[in-house]
């Protein structure tokens, strides 16, 4: 099992649904809601050190609520 998701995530701060790690491309990463799609910032990374890394950041960021609504003004 991939170490990224030992980081436990808080409830979405938007609908209360649950954040769930995403990858792109294999050099960025991100924590969407499954249930309403709002997201953290990318977070780019160039190791497999700086994934770990940026994983806690993009952690952190959601955990606090610093999280983007797909749904702006609502
Ligand atoms: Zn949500």
């Amino acid at each position: 099992m991939d170490s990224l998701f030992n980081i436990a995530l808080q409830d979405c701060p938007y609908c209360g649904g649950t954040g769930c790690f995403e990858e792109e491309g294999g050099w960025c990463l991100y924590i969407q809601c499954l249930e309403c799609g709002s997201q953290t910032a990318e977070f780019a990374y160039h190791s497999p050190e700086e994934r770990s890394e940026m994983a806690a950041q993009a952690a952190r960021l959601w955990n606090i609520g610093k999280v983007i609504s797909p749904h702006p003004g609502e």
